[in-house]
């Protein structure tokens, strides 16, 4: 009989198709008039222009400057922006990246962020931040950084590439998984991470059918959201720690890096989470968890391998070495020479059960 806390602490939600029409409501709502637009460079502007529209007078700067791994150099910039026009809220549309810079400046001005989502990465559920400086990649945590309201838009998530819809899908899963076996986890959060498991999974391989499907669009967020939940509620293990110490060290690309480790990290942990694997294996519909994550990266196309990705093979060791500096909580202890072994597999793209 499992004894439990659960402190429900997320933003407030509005969720569906053309939701980004209550922008400037939600504005208002937070009693704020000076708003800046944050978002990546290329398409990402367009986005922000669209929501820069929307909010009409009320938005006084628009800043396409997010990149991945908020390096902190780019989040002072920023700041700096911020402080010139005088904002009083942050507005953030787009991916994880984009969300990253909001916390950034939210953690550094205490300014309320809203945030439009466009990708399936769940930054925006979490007042956890990644930054960057001199290679390695520092968590931040702080209530300023978690956002004030969360408009969940399918329709801005019509166009985000197969890659990316793959890839930070494949992220969201992960956040569920992890929290699936998390020391702070309970049966409220593990009923969210599992639904948003099943969702992500069920709604991938129509996406890459059809970018436009909005039926598979909307659950596939809807999964992101309750996989995001889940992140923000519980405390990440071996999966999370590997991403951020490969992104930190060889600047891999995030989402893409949390795909190629996922398979291996949940073989590695299954053994000692044996009521996360069950429910692992009834979102994704099969008996082995990390043979089906596995096998649905590859029919989805996702990256295969770290090294694909950039990472050279000397960083296996590297990774191996700052792993094991922390203890972190992990349902299987983490020595160096199980963990070179995962590392060494995703390095190579070999199957999670390889010898
Ligand atoms: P991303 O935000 O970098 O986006 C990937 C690409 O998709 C970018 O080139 C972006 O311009 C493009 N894109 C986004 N929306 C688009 C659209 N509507 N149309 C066309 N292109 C579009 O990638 P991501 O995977 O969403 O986020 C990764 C970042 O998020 C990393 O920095 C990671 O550390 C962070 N993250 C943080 C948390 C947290 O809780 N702190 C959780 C997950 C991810």
């Amino acid at each position: 009989m499992q004894t439990f806390i659960y402190e429900a602490q997320i933003p407030r939600v509005i969720f569906g198709s053309g939701t980004m029409s209550r922008i400037a409501e939600e504005v208002t709502r937070l009693g704020a008039s000076r708003t800046i637009v944050l978002s990546t460079p290329g398409r990402g502007k367009q986005l922000a222009a669209a929501v820069a529209d929307q909010l009409g007078g009320i938005c006084v700067a628009a800043l396409a400057t997010a990149v991945m791994h908020a390096p902190v150099q780019v989040s002072e910039r920023a700041v700096d922006t911020v402080r010139e026009t005088g904002a009083d809220a942050i507005v953030a549309v787009g991916g994880g990246s984009t969300t990253g810079l909001a916390k950034a400046i939210a953690l550094r001005t205490q300014l309320p962020q809203i945030i439009l989502p466009t990708t399936y990465a769940g930054s925006e559920m979490t007042a956890v931040l990644g930054e960057t400086a001199d290679g390695r990649k520092i968590t931040r945590k702080s209530p300023y950084m978690r956002a004030k309201t969360v408009i969940y838009d399918i329709d801005l998530s019509l166009d985000v590439p197969a890659s990316v819809s793959v890839s930070s899908a494949m992220n969201a899963i992960a956040h569920g998984v992890e929290a699936l076996y998390a020391r702070d986890g309970n049966p409220v959060i593990s009923n969210l991470a599992e639904d948003g498991i099943r969702s992500l999974v069920h709604a991938l391989p129509p996406i890459i059918r059809d970018l436009t499907d909005r039926t598979a669009r909307w659950e596939a967020m809807y999964g992101a959201f309750l996989c995001g939940a889940a992140l923000g509620a519980t405390t990440m293990g071996l999966q999370h720690k590997l991403a951020h110490i490969l992104g930190g060290a060889f600047n891999l690309p995030h989402a893409e890096t949390h795909s190629v480790l996922l398979p291996h990290v949940v073989a590695f942990n299954a053994p000692a989470s044996p009521l996360a694997m069950q429910r692992l294996s009834r979102a994704i519909g099969e008996p082995d968890p990390a043979q089906a994550l596995y096998a649905l990266a590859r029919r989805l196309d996702a990256p295969r391998s770290l090294k694909e990705l950039g990472m050279p093979e000397n960083g296996v060791d590297l990774a191996v070495q700052q792993a094991i500096v922390d203890p972190y909580d992990n349902p299987v202890p983490v020595e160096p020479a199980s963990l070179r072994d995962l590392v060494r597999k995703a390095w190579s793209g070999a199957a999670p059960y390889s010898s």
